[in-house]
């Protein structure tokens, strides 16, 4: 079979390249390896840029989100045992969006497929790319109930398939990964209980860095910074919660709501960067061309501005309009990624200089950490970093 487009991967950026390709009237289809049922529930990002849901909206995509998202406006340090809340929106205008991913991700799925009549497989297996350097690559696939080998050709191939997915592996040697590790390891966690304050917190502890953040009115997301190389096991409900006290203790705040675990996991955190995002006719989108650690909220945002470009570029190729946006699309996104590695990096010098165990280090953070509220312009440039609203972007 033959489709202009194949999008390999139903996360954020392949549906919504997907989604803007549907509306142009343009074919494509989306291979996925997961079931629909494990793609709409996987928990994971929460945060989402004001530029981002602008871009969603203008293309059709924030209606689920703009009813139900919450809109967020300070984010709170906690360091030498107080709260210093930090109002964001004062300063740049903007706002986060706190919208679950796997809610953006079923709504996206559900516009796709159901409203747009876009072509998805769930559940395929053994994914490769082929003839990238080629005008007529291909993808193929496994089918999961014939187990039947298909192979579809195509003008344009997006790899939009994440850190382990088929278009990693596909990449030629000409290909630069550039990586960073953070040298932390978090326990991600997720908490049936109400949020414990109306705000983002990020707590810095000699004992390691502690992150809430609201999601709904039932769950929490928390963060604590462990050595790498911890399992779970190691981190049983008693001790997740009397250090989650602990390193987010303020004096003048009551304790946290504690409640039961939903999901516990150890995120290695690095960041990488694969340049070019072009390889032929093999496009990059998301986190199969750079990673941040959930350090900053970044990385779904990320996504959706590579896939907004790409969407909207390839649709563009292929509807006989301005070929410039694809020419330019490695390019126009790296800018944007390395801004935000560079965020990334320096905010995790803030959460982790407090317990690296050098006094020195510690020193400098807190100084840092203090400029924030005493010098409006330090404040100024954080703000803009930490909503992406920076004119460089
Ligand atoms: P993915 O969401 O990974 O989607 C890729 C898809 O491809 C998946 O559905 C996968 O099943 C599929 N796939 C994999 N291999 C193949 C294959 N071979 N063939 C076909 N399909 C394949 N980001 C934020 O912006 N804000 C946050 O608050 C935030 N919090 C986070 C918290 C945690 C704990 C984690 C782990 C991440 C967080 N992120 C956050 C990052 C964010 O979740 C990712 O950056 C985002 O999901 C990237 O979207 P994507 O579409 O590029 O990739």
């Amino acid at each position: 079979s033959r489709f202009p487009v194949v999008v390999v991967g139903a996360g954020p950026a392949g549906l919504t390249v997907g989604n803007i390709l549907r509306a142009a009237g343009v074919g494509c289809l989306v291979l996925e390896t997961e079931s629909r049922r494990f793609v709409e529930q996987r928990p994971r990002a929460g945060f989402i840029e004001e530029r981002v849901v602008r871009g969603l909206e203008q293309r059709g995509l924030a209606g689920g989100l703009l009813e139900r998202a919450e809109r967020h406006s300070v984010c709170e340090f906690r360091f030498d045992g107080h709260g210093h809340p930090f109002d964001y929106t004062e300063l740049t205008a903007g706002h986060h969006w706190v919208y679950p991913q796997p809610l953006l991700v079923s709504d996206l799925v559900r516009e796709y497929a159901d409203v747009r009549g876009g072509e998805i497989r769930f559940g395929v297996r053994d994914v490769r790319l082929h003839d990238l350097d080629s005008d007529r690559p291909a993808v193929s696939y496994t089918d999961p109930d014939s187990g039947e080998r298909l192979l579809v050709r195509c003008d344009f191939v997006a790899g939009c398939d994440g850190a382990r997915g088929a278009s990693r592996a596909a990449l030629p040697d000409r290909a630069r990964t550039s990586r960073y590790d953070l040298g932390v390891a978090w326990l991600a966690l997720l908490a049936e209980a109400p949020p414990s304050s109306d705000r983002v917190l990020f707590g810095m502890h000699p004992s390691g860095f502690a992150g809430h953040m609201p999601r709904t009115p039932e769950v929490t997301r928390y963060y604590l910074q462990c050595p790498p190389g911890d399992h779970p096991d190691d981190w049983p409900h008693e001790r997740v919660w009397s250090e989650l006290q602990q390193r987010l203790r303020a004096a003048d705040r009551p304790p946290l709501t504690e409640g039961r675990l939903l999901e516990k996991r150890v995120l290695d955190m690095h960041n990488y960067v694969v340049e070019p995002m072009v390889f032929g006719r093999l496009f990059l989108a998301g986190d199969a061309a750079h990673l941040v650690a959930p350090i900053a909220a970044k990385g779904m945002n990320l996504a959706l501005h590579d896939a907004f470009l790409l969407g909207d570029g390839l649709a563009a190729r292929l509807t006989g309009g301005d070929p410039a946006g694809l020419d330019g699309y490695s390019r126009t996104c790296l800018r944007r990624v390395w801004e935000y590695q560079e965020f990334s990096q320096w905010l995790s010098g803030i959460y982790h200089g407090v317990s690296s165990g050098d006094p020195y280090r510690a020193g400098t953070t807190l100084a840092r950490l203090r400029r924030l509220f005493t010098s409006p312009l330090a404040a100024a440039a954080f703000a803009e970093q930490y909503l992406g609203t920076a004119a460089a972007y």
